[in-house]
């Protein structure tokens, strides 16, 4: 039968930001193949045609600089006037306080959705532990927290407030998350954080310009921030934060950080023996952008482990040059992405997917919701086996999770790290 985990998706962010959809995944709402902000792709009548087993349902809480700077003016004077109370809750709402929400949403959410579920329709469980997945019965669904973003343990200090007060309150925040069940968390995204450098995230596009295809900025709606500063020049915030989450298991998800900082999280990935998940991403061979991974990179994930969440956007899986006049047909590229890392590295073992379906991306004409999954399996099946298959969209991710969320069930770790 086939199954498949979806390593990054965002429903949350579609029940907790706008404001007809209410916490469930029961709603009838645009899902085509259009950008389209306000569409709801993980509605119950897509995930439930899908080969969905297991949801990363990813917590964003939208950076309050992100909507200040990030936005352009025109577009920020239509956010006021069409929904003011929810612009003001992104302006002036405490991070930690929003992801709290978020969380809330998604638990409610599987709740609700339940009490309107019949006969042999899948059912969705809230998981928390891989236990919770491992108990699933064929006719469940599980949805596991995930967040984007360390900004959720505060934008920068408070008053008063010095780094190491600010880093024990990470650490009170870390328990809580450890217990409610948090698998995995994204160690940047569009704006700065106090803990890794993040990449600038704006999309490129092709452009004609004095007759020849160019790539330019889409830069319509918003622009995003490339950090100007260093791991490492923050104090060892970033390192003592990959530190704590290998150590309780909560996976590190690399998307969003730059290529520097993404080298010395491998090395402690590689000193601590986790896994590292990067889960919504294209390869610099298609496209070299700072965001997509060098094949050095993706030997090293391979050698750790890890899995590679190919993205369903061609505007990371393909350069924007040959974009150009392009029909949006995305499935034979994401094809090709799996084959190069097959090549590339020997096996299929790094191979995975993070949809981002209902985050910001622009989804492919021909798989646009979870409904259309099955697509990708069709066409899989002229290039992969069977068992590679399940490997990609299954029992990649699954091994990741078991050797990089909760505690060790074997041996005691190995950690070169000096105590203090
Ligand atoms: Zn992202």
């Amino acid at each position: 039968m086939d199954r498949m985990i979806d390593l990054h998706a965002h429903p949350s962010l579609k029940m907790h930001y706008l404001p007809y959809l209410r916490s469930t995944f029961h709603a009838k709402m645009y899902s085509g193949p259009i950008w389209n902000p306000l569409s709801f792709r993980y509605q119950y009548g897509n995930l439930k045609r899908s080969p969905v087993k297991v949801l990363f349902c990813t917590h964003y809480v939208i950076e309050r600089d992100f909507v200040a700077k990030g936005v352009k003016p025109h577009s920020r004077a239509l956010l006021w006037s069409t929904a003011p109370y929810y612009y003001a809750r992104i302006r002036f709402a405490k991070p930690w306080e929003s992801l709290l929400k978020l969380m809330e949403t998604c638990e409610a959410a599987v709740r609700n959705t339940n009490r309107w579920v019949f006969g042999k329709n899948p059912r969705l469980v809230m998981a928390k532990s891989l236990a919770d997945i491992n108990g699933l019965a064929d006719n469940e669904i599980a949805v596991v927290h995930a967040i984007e973003g360390p900004h959720v343990f505060g934008y920068e200090l408070e008053k008063g407030q010095t780094l190491d007060d600010y880093w024990q309150r990470t650490l009170r925040r870390l328990d809580y998350l450890e217990k409610r069940g948090v698998a995995m968390l994204t160690l940047a995204h569009f704006w700065d954080n106090l803990f890794v450098p993040q990449t600038d995230g704006t999309e490129l596009i092709p452009k004609v310009k004095d007759n020849q295809v160019v790539a330019g900025r889409d830069d319509l709606l918003v622009y995003m921030k490339r950090a100007n500063w260093r791991w490492g020049d923050r104090g060892r915030l970033g390192e003592e934060l990959v530190r704590e989450l290998f150590r309780r298991g909560i996976l590190a998800d690399l998307s969003h950080v730059q290529v520097h900082a993404r080298e010395a999280i491998y090395d402690i990935a590689q000193e601590v023996g986790r896994p590292v998940i990067i889960s919504h991403v294209g390869l610099k061979h298609f496209y070299d952008h700072e965001y997509n991974l060098s094949d050095e990179e993706i030997k090293r994930i391979h050698a750790l482990g890890g899995v590679i969440g190919l993205i369903l956007s061609k505007r990371l899986l393909v350069d924007p040059i040959d974009r150009y006049g392009d029909d949006g047909i995305g499935i034979p590229d994401l094809i090709e992405n799996m084959k190069y890392i097959r090549q590339l590295t020997g096996d299929v073992s790094a191979i995975g997917i993070g949809t981002d379906f209902d985050g910001l991306t622009h989804p492919f004409k021909d798989c646009y919701h979870p409904g259309q999954l099955h697509r990708i399996i069709d066409a899989m099946k002229a290039h992969f086996s069977p068992e590679e298959i399940d490997a990609i969209l299954y029992g990649n991710s699954w091994r990741a999770m078991e050797n990089g969320w909760g505690s060790r069930r074997s041996e005691t770790p190995v950690s070169l790290r000096s105590a203090g």
